[in-house]
């Protein structure tokens, strides 16, 4: 593990999330993030448009949006201004390079690859961007559950967040801008979040869902699954 970005603790491990837009990641992952920053991890959420092109009545106050969900789960943002609908490939490269470099993440989340006539555009050029940085530097990649389609993800990791499901839909009411889109109604929120649960064969609790694109792990990766037990887990 690198140890030489003086942000974070000695052996302090970091996640970092790309994604396209804000609230791209509290949908998908704001469960999963809130659990990691409460068992210790260094949560950095990059975002690469800073909403100007938003076709929501606020303009201008995503930043603030963002700061008030990652104190709900513990992250720090950080906005790029790429032109949304328009950026390239070549400058999300460059963007998670320089992040990379900064943050020596041990894990890095972002948009699962789909098909440009199912997802979003700029999720799809993220998503390929960010595995190509991730693929070349051998830095474990998760991609996260598009908010509607799921055609092109396959999970195959899932996360109980039955203990911050709490945390999770206040972070995404943070985004109080976007509330009139479909995908923040709280109530498909939670459905999706129950599908999985269901999915794993779960009658009660909330799950979000996840497809591990690569893991390379060491020996501390086994030691922490054999000491699993004797952690304790937080209230
Ligand atoms: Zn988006």
């Amino acid at each position: 593990m690198n140890i030489n970005s003086d942000s974070k603790n000695f052996g302090q491990r970091t996640v970092l999330t790309i994604y396209a837009h804000a609230d791209d990641e509290v949908l998908p992952a704001a469960g999963t993030l809130s659990l990691m920053s409460k068992a210790g991890w260094n949560i950095r959420c990059l975002i690469l448009t800073d909403g100007s092109l938003s076709s929501s009545p606020i303009k201008g106050t995503r930043h603030q949006e963002a700061d008030a969900a990652g104190k709900i789960i513990g992250a720090t943002y950080e906005f790029y201004a790429l032109e949304e609908y328009n950026f390239s490939t070549q400058a999300v490269i460059k963007v998670t390079e320089e992040a990379i470099r900064r943050w020596q993440p041990d894990l890095i989340i972002t948009h699962a690859p789909q098909p440009e006539k199912y997802g979003h555009r700029d999720h799809e050029v993220c998503a390929i961007a960010v595995s190509n940085v991730a693929t070349r530097k051998n830095i474990t990649l998760w991609y996260s559950a598009p908010p509607v389609f799921l055609r092109g993800f396959e999970p195959n990791f899932f996360v109980d967040i039955t203990s911050v499901i709490e945390e999770k839909v206040a972070a995404i009411g943070c985004y109080e801008s976007e509330v009139n889109k479909a995908f923040m109604q709280l109530d498909a929120i939670l459905v999706l979040s129950r599908f999985w649960a269901r999915e794993l064969g779960q009658k009660d609790g909330y799950f979000e869902a996840f497809e591990i694109s690569r893991q390379c792990v060491d020996a501390s990766f086994f030691y922490a699954i054999a000491n699993n037990h004797q952690v304790i887990k937080p209230s």
